[in-house]
């Protein structure tokens, strides 16, 4: 048995690990890296392994950084099945095809510059395309249920344990057997936390001799979500009162379906006014919003009442979708009102444009709900610029700028703490999914197992001794 790491090392993104066991070769995850330029160029590298020879992928998570590089994967000779629950299925889906777009776009923008300057040069590939995520489709030929032991091949059975971390994730146990040692591997995927809107609490873990498991707050303790829905309401009730706009960067994954659900239960329960105008501007938030509706085998007991009183926990009295770019556009003219937009990090997407006509307005509001990698657009506006970079024009920062920690899809501190302890005393732990800083911290917490911090492309042989 062997444990390779080709992505998520010492870094948040691209999470990708490869399991060797007997004949078999197992990938868990295979995502895309994210944030500064550098960390984007290693998409474009080779995996380490070849992907003909993977037979199985077993997926956490529908999030771009566990899902991103499986259309590429398929593209350079994967043709393994892709196992997962119906949730992530359709979330990957819809992730990929945007991923997809958006490759395509910046391929044919860097192409049109370069034209400019000398016509003969090779032009720039997209690293997949539209196609390449459709083909990509095909392969996801087994959903699992979760709690439930699947046979995958023989000596190897994984279960799905439910990690509420975004609808249908999972972390899960690998159960093995090669030449008659036994072992169970436990990879955490991405963890959430407990008491969060429309998801069900984490599962508790089962007991494990290796677990992999995500860093990403390894070294932070959340605000409580409770004060953060509070200050959340009294940002957006201030701001829309003296006719400013509040921006509030979402992912469009779980974050603004969340944001969805507050602002029901804001305007329901007379904590924000009853005529707030919403606009979610995200053709890909509306999807994954309809991709939640159908599947309410995900939600928490809380969601299912909302639902059994006849309500839809995602709408609004004046909630509008902009899908289109017009809409989009006529954003401009808006005042006091709340517009949701991606991206969450303001890297790309409409966020930016709406960034560039209110970030220098003293009555409007920015209010950062998610993580911001280093190096993004929204972590410069947190870390305090008093002024920023957009479509190459400098725009002041006078908005008035909040961070609502309590809103994290991630485990923090703590939370990682529990999860790692009813893990039982694994004989080893590797750290992934997180800056370096944080695992150090983190790691130096855990008693009772040897961690691991491994390095991009580095292979662990999980033979005795
Ligand atoms: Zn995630
Ligand atoms: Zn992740």
């Amino acid at each position: 048995m062997e444990l390779q790491f080709h992505g998520a090392a010492k870094n948040v993104t691209g999470s990708c690990h490869l399991l060797r066991c007997g004949q078999s070769m197992i990938l868990i995850d295979c995502g895309l890296y994210q944030g500064s330029r550098e960390l984007a160029e290693e998409n474009h590298n080779d995996f380490g392994f070849d992907p003909a020879a993977i037979d199985l992928l077993l997926l956490t998570h529908g999030h771009l950084d566990h899902c991103g590089r499986i259309p590429l994967l398929v593209k350079r000779g994967f043709t393994g099945t892709i196992v997962t629950t119906a949730a992530s299925r359709d979330l990957a889906r819809l992730v990929m095809l945007d991923a997809a777009r958006i490759q395509e776009e910046e391929a044919r923008y860097r192409n049109y510059k370069s034209n400019r300057h000398d016509r003969d040069r090779e032009p720039l590939l997209p690293l997949y395309d539209t196609f390449d995520a459709l083909n990509s489709l095909d392969y996801f030929t087994c959903t699992v249920s979760l709690e439930r032991p699947h046979e995958l091949a023989a000596g190897i059975r994984a279960t799905f344990y439910d990690a509420g971390h975004i609808l249908g994730s999972a972390s899960i146990l690998l159960e093995l057997e090669e030449q008659g040692q036994s072992k169970r591997l436990l990879f955490s995927g991405d963890l959430g936390y407990c008491d969060r809107a429309i998801l069900p609490d984490p599962t508790p873990p089962p007991q494990a001799d290796i677990v992999v498991m995500e860093t990403t707050y390894g070294d932070r303790r959340h605000k409580q979500l409770e004060p953060s829905v509070s200050e959340l309401y009294q940002a957006i009730t201030t701001t829309v009162a003296r006719k400013g706009n509040v921006l509030i960067p979402s992912f469009a994954l779980e974050r603004s379906q969340e944001i969805l659900y507050y602002l029901r239960e804001g305007i329901e329960n007379g904590l924000l006014p009853p005529d707030l105008e919403v606009f979610l501007d995200s053709p890909m938030a509306i999807s994954a919003t309809q991709i939640f509706r159908r599947h309410p085998e995900c939600f928490d007991d809380e969601t299912w009442q909302v639902i059994a009183s006849g309500r839809d926990p995602f709408e609004l009295p004046r909630l509008h979708f902009s899908r289109e770019t017009e809409d989009s556009i006529a954003l401009k003219e808006m005042q006091g009102v709340v517009i949701i937009a991606g991206s969450g990090m303001c890297t790309a997407g409409r966020i930016r444009h709406h960034l560039r006509h209110n970030l220098w307005r003293e009555e409007a509001a920015v209010i950062f709900v998610g993580y911001a990698g280093v190096g993004t657009t929204a972590r410069q506006i947190i870390d305090g610029a008093p002024s920023i970079t957009i479509f190459r024009e400098e725009v002041e920062v006078r908005a008035d700028i909040h961070t609502i920690g309590g809103f994290s899809a991630h485990a923090d501190q703590q939370e990682l703490l529990n999860w790692h302890r009813q893990t039982g005393s694994p004989e080893l732990t590797f750290l992934v999914h997180g800056e370096e800083e944080a695992m150090t911290t983190f790691g130096a917490l855990l008693t009772g197992t040897r961690v691991i911090l491994p390095d991009n492309h580095q292979s662990f042989s999980l033979e005795p001794g």
